[in-house]
């Protein structure tokens, strides 16, 4: 036992083993977020579930699942400790987010199916209609820098929907 604790280190420190969602980069990028199959709903940015570090603690992947849709970066302190407690009031709100954007993603997939809209006429209507929930990453936050995130963001939607 003790040549076990010296290899190991002390009893209460658990060994960190390197993050399953980034894989230790710290932060998620366009590849993890494909290989998570999560590009409707992900923007590249820092790792949320290693907070940045690159390792977890092994417990955690067995309470929260790596590609847990609701544990991303603009969480507080506070409500990422409830997600990861399994607490069921934040869990049904996030839940509520994913519901959202899974309607946009339909309403997207609908303007360019049915009404026959372009790619640039549905980023006018969804620019225009504020959609809440949609993630589009603009660095920049300009007019320009927005439409051509949402641009890429409706052809996310045609490609990932075999539209
Ligand atoms: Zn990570």
């Amino acid at each position: 036992m003790s040549i076990f604790k010296n290899l190991f280190g002390k009893k209460n420190q658990t060994p960190k083993i390197e993050c399953p969602r980034c894989l230790g980069k710290g932060h998620v990028d366009e590849a993890d977020i494909i290989r998570l199959e999560k590009q409707l709903y992900w923007a590249p940015g820092a790792c949320a579930y290693c907070k940045k570090t690159g390792k977890v603690v092994p417990s955690q992947i067995s309470k929260v699942n790596v590609d847990a849709f609701y544990l991303t970066e603009n969480l507080t302190n506070r409500q990422r400790n409830k997600i990861i407690n399994n607490d069921k009031k934040t869990i049904a709100k996030a839940q509520k987010h994913k519901q959202h954007i899974d309607a946009y993603v339909t309403y997207i997939a609908m303007l360019y199916t049915e009404e026959k809209a372009t790619v640039e006429e549905i980023v006018e209507i969804l620019i225009k209609n504020k959609p809440y929930g949609i993630i589009v990453y603009s660095p920049e936050n300009s007019k320009a820098s927005k439409k051509e995130a949402y641009t890429k963001y409706v052809k996310k939607v045609i490609i990932s929907k075999q539209l």
